[in-house]
């Protein structure tokens, strides 16, 4: 399973300090956290062990941030189901890959199973083009074992288009919560550059985010993120030490400039 790339481990840095806003689900992950991480204690005052957690939204606002924050918070290990690489060529073989995944997650549990874009794999079922049969099979035995999972694999699931996603997913008692992750607020945006700009050892005090923040409506955490990498980049090419607003600005209006160019082009 290992090998096939189907399931694998991921390692990574990031803690739930790294994720600017998003202010509900890191609350809801840090309460689900205490209980992670007490399992026995928690069963035995007969609290529901958590089974998971649906994250939908724009790409680059951080969802899979949130999905390695998650197993930091939880303090178990991170496996990625790449379900794209599940699909084989003959009869039955596709479902048999799905449960030897889930097979080798449980064996490796407690730990957290990160679906991401799960929409790819099962977008159209439920819907008047029904998805193909071998999909259908795939959701079907993705489904039963959420329902029926007794070990404790938390599914964290990430997917950009709610709308592909077929009703059945979504239903109550399959995850625990839905959260939407939208474009940062001005709010947002700031704690956002400042977690990046904190990170990269810059004195963010000389910085006027509030005027970054006010230029960047419509960026995305990662678009910020590229903002504050791409000023630090200049700064150290011109052989400067002191980051300024205008530094960051300057990379803010070319991000525009390059966005609306892009637009023109797909028009
Ligand atoms: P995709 O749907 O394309 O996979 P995503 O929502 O999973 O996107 P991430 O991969 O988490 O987005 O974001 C890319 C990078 O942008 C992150 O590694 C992080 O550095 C930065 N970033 C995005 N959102 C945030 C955020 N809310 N706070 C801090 N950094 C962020």
């Amino acid at each position: 399973v290992k090998k096939s790339g189907m399931l694998e481990i991921i390692n990574f840095q990031e803690d739930i300090d790294d994720i600017g806003g998003l202010e509900n689900l890191k609350d809801w992950l840090k309460r689900k956290g205490r209980i992670f991480n007490h399992l026995d204690q928690a069963m035995k005052a007969g609290v529901d062990i958590p089974k998971g957690l649906m994250m939908v939204g724009m790409p680059g606002c951080g969802k899979s941030l949130a999905a390695k924050a998650t197993a930091k918070l939880f303090d178990v290990p991170l496996l990625r189901l790449d379900i794209g690489k599940l699909f084989g060529k003959y009869v039955g073989e596709s479902e048999g890959n799905m449960r030897r995944a889930l097979k080798t997650a449980e064996a490796v549990s407690p730990c957290i199973l990160w679906v991401d874009e799960i929409e790819k794999a099962f977008s159209g079922i439920g819907d008047s083009s029904g998805g193909n049969s071998i999909t259908t099979r795939l959701f079907g035995t993705f489904l039963t074992w959420m329902q029926e999972k007794e070990s404790t694999v938390f599914v964290v699931a990430t997917a950009n288009d709610i709308c592909s996603l077929p009703p059945e997913l979504l239903r109550k008692g399959r995850f625990d919560e839905l959260f939407s992750v939208s474009l940062p607020n001005r709010e947002e945006r700031r704690s956002i550059l400042d977690i990046h700009l904190t990170k990269r050892q810059k004195n963010n005090l000389n910085i006027d985010t509030i005027k970054i923040v006010k230029e960047t409506e419509g960026f995305n955490g990662a678009d910020l993120e590229s903002v504050v990498k791409d000023a630090i980049e200049n700064l150290y090419l011109e052989g400067r030490d002191t980051l300024t607003t205008e530094d960051l600005l300057e990379i803010v209006k070319e991000t525009k400039g390059i966005s609306v160019s892009l637009k023109d082009k797909i028009s």
